[in-house]
C-alpha cells in the first residue's frame, strides 16, 4: 500500500523538473510521516539530474535538504510525535550494524552502504524519493529535530550545506588560533564561513572574485581574497592550518596547496564531475595533506543543528516557488546564488 504526493522531477536525464506525482510507502512501525515544508536546492542535486557523477535512476525526485512538520509516526516510533519539527537530509537507511555506523557514521557504512535520500534503491528495493514533494516517509532513526529557535526555511539547507562543512571543520581542528579558509562562496561556503567563526577560528574566503566580499565579511569572515589575481596566492603563501573547498568545478590543487602551513591540511568536499590532476611535490613539501569528507552521521546532524540554533546561525536563503526550479538550477550552474535556494513546497 502507498500513497499519493505531488512532487517535482525529472523524467531523464538533463531534463527540465516538472510537476507530477509521486507514492510514498505507507507509514511502518518506525517510519514518520513528514509533512515537507521546505527543500534546499544542492549543487548536488544538479549534478545528479544531469548524470554527472554517474548513471541516475528517473524519474529523479531531487532534495536533501528538508525541513518540515510531523504529521504521523508507527506505533515503534519514540523519537518523535505530530506536530514536531524535523528534518532530513542525505540519507535515510544503512545497514546499522557495520562499525561505522554503530560509530554514528553512517554516511560510511561499510555494510549495505548508505541509502541516499533520492537516486539510491531503498532497502525495501524501491527507487528512494526525495525532498522536491509535499511529504515523505523516513524510518525515524534518520530524521532529526529542528531546535525551536531556527525557523523551517533556514533550517533547511543545514540539512546538507550545514552538516557537510561542520563535520569537517569538527574534524580538522577549526577554532580558536587556526587559520581556516573556506574556498568557494556558495550553499556550503557560505555555511563554512558562518560555522568556522562560531568556532572561533580566522576564517579567509577565498573566491573567484571580490563581487561578493561585503556579504563575506558580513557572514563572519575575517578575509577575503579573490582566486583569480595573483597577488592572493603570493600574499597567503604558507598562511593556513586547514583549506576547505567547496568549489563544484575541478580546481587546480597545486596552487592552494602552497597557502598551507607545514602539516597542513587541504579539505575538499566539492564533488566536479571530471578528476584533477595533481603535482605530487605540492604535498610532500611541508608534509601536507589532502583529505575529504562526506556530509555527516546522524548524531553529528543533530548537534550541528543544536550548535547553529545556539549561535543564531541559519542559512542565507532565497525562497522560491517551485515552478522556479529550473531558472534557480541555471543560477547555480552561473555561481549566481546567495547562498542557496529553497522550495516552498506548498507551491508545488
Ligand atoms: P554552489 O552553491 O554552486 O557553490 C559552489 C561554489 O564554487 C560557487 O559559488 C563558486 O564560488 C565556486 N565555483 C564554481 N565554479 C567554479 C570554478 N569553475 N572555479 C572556481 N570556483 C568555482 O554549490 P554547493 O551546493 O555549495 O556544492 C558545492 C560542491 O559540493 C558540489 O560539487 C556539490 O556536489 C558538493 N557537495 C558535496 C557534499 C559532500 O558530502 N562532500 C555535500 C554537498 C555538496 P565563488 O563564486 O565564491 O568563486
Ligand atoms: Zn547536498
Ligand atoms: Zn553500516
Amino acid at each position: 500500500m502507498t500513497t499519493t504526493t505531488v512532487a517535482y522531477a525529472a523524467h531523464t536525464p538533463k531534463a527540465p523538473l516538472e510537476r507530477t506525482t509521486i507514492e510514498r510507502r505507507d507509514v511502518g512501525e518506525f517510519d514518520v510521516l513528514i509533512d515537507i515544508r521546505f527543500a534546499g536546492i544542492c549543487h548536488s542535486d544538479i549534478h545528479q539530474v544531469d548524470e554527472g557523477w554517474d548513471e541516475g535512476i528517473f524519474p529523479m525526485v531531487p532534495g536533501h535538504e528538508i525541513a518540515g512538520i510531523v504529521s504521523a509516526v508507527g506505533t515503534g516510533v519514540t523519537k518523535f510525535r505530530a506536530g514536531d519539527r524535523v528534518g532530513v537530509g542525505c540519507m535515510v537507511d544503512s545497514c546499522r550494524t557495520c562499525d561505522n555506523c554503530r560509530a554514528g557514521n553512517e554516511q560510511y557504512c561499510t555494510g549495505s552502504g548508505m541509502v541516499g535520500t533520492y537516486n539510491d534503491t531503498g532497502r525495501d528495493g524501491l527507487p528512494t524519493h526525495g525532498g522536491y514533494a509535499q511529504t515523505i516517509v523516513v524510518d525515524e532513526n534518520y530524521v532529526v529535530r529542528i531546535p525551536e529557535g531556527l525557523s523551517l526555511d533556514v533550517a533547511a539547507p543545514l540539512l546538507c550545506a550545514g552538516i557537510t562543512v561542520y563535520s569537517p571543520l569538527r574534524h580538522w581542528g577549526a577554532g580558536p588560533g587556526k587559520k581556516v579558509a573556506i574556498l568557494g562562496l556558495g550553499g556550503l561556503g557560505h555555511m563554512a564561513v558562518k560555522i568556522a567563526h562560531a568556532l572561533g577560528a580566522e576564517v579567509t574566503v577565498l573566491s573567484q572574485s571580490l563581487r561578493k566580499k561585503d556579504d563575506g565579511l558580513k557572514l563572519g569572515a575575517d578575509h577575503y581574497h579573490a582566486t583569480s589575481d595573483p597577488r592572493t596566492f603570493e600574499e597567503l603563501d604558507g598562511t593556513f592550518d586547514v583549506i576547505l573547498s567547496t568549489v563544484s568545478a575541478p580546481l587546480d590543487f597545486g596552487a592552494y596547496l602552497s597557502l598551507l602551513k607545514t602539516d597542513g591540511a587541504l579539505v575538499n568536499v566539492g564533488l566536479p564531475e571530471e578528476p584533477i590532476s595533481l603535482d605530487l611535490f605540492g604535498i610532500v613539501t611541508g608534509r601536507k595533506a589532502i583529505a575529504g569528507s562526506l556530509i555527516g552521521g546522524i548524531a553529528e546532524t543533530q548537534e550541528m543543528l543544536d550548535f547553529c540554533a545556539g549561535h543564531g546561525l541559519g542559512a542565507e536563503i532565497e525562497v522560491i516557488r517551485a515552478d522556479q526550479v529550473n531558472e534557480a538550477y541555471r543560477r547555480v550552474l552561473r555561481s549566481d546564488v546567495r547562498y542557496r535556494f529553497v522550495i516552498d513546497t506548498a507551491t508545488i
